[in-house]
């Protein structure tokens, strides 16, 4: 089943659901202002957002490739993901030829300041609830706005994340903590170190391969 699908049915695994896991509701209500969801079965995704001032619902495709969907409050997820859905041909032409835009691309200036607090706290806690597991010793995190990484270790055992980590299902972005998480005993990607991000993610290579895609 795809993201749509998922949507769909009601057991979308974008945030909220995972989240609230870990995280208070609070926060998760504030977050369900946008929602990013697959376009048909390929690779592109789209970005929805709900906006106080739209009065109707406006897709656009920008310079970047990037695909976005502003919904009016009123509206529901749902309906905006059927109408992501009926206008993917047209997404497809206008998108055609262009470079498939990667979760990395997606985001603005305004999007990275809007949630980097959320990101550093969502971030923070899921790095204690697995180092409770690995016990190693870090100095700060810090959460970045970069086009090219979703996280790295620093030699001064500081753990940097991209903040769009909070858009990401939930496996993948525990997969990334762990991975930069263990980064701190292993500064390669060894067999060694394979196995110790195994200890805590057991699908982590098959989540590595996926997230390259996204
Ligand atoms: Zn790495």
């Amino acid at each position: 089943m795809g993201l749509f699908e998922d949507l769909l049915s009601g057991n979308s695994f974008y945030y909220p659901e995972c989240l609230s896991k870990f995280v208070g509701k609070d926060i998760v209500s504030q977050y369900k202002k946008m929602k990013i969801i697959q376009v048909g079965k390929s690779d592109l995704v789209c970005k929805i957002q709900k906006r106080r001032n739209a009065k109707k619902f406006t897709l656009s495709v920008r310079g970047d490739g990037s695909v976005a969907l502003s919904v009016p409050y009123w509206s529901t997820y749902r309906k905006a993901c059927l109408f992501v859905n009926e206008k993917k041909d047209w997404i497809f032409e206008k998108t055609a030829g262009r470079k498939v835009n990667s979760m990395l691309s997606l985001g603005t200036k305004a999007d990275y300041l809007e949630n980097r607090e959320f990101a550093r706290s969502f971030v923070k806690k899921r790095v204690e609830c697995f180092n409770a597991h690995y016990q190693f010793r870090y100095n700060l995190i810090a959460i970045r706005n970069q086009r090219t990484r979703w996280g790295s270790c620093s030699e001064n055992r500081n753990l940097n994340f991209n903040y769009r980590i909070i858009h990401l299902p939930g496996e993948y972005a525990d997969y990334l903590i762990v991975h930069e998480l263990c980064h701190l005993k292993e500064l390669n990607h060894s067999a060694c170190f394979w196995d110790l991000v195994g200890e805590t993610i057991p699908d982590c290579r098959m989540l590595s391969k996926k997230l390259r895609k996204m």
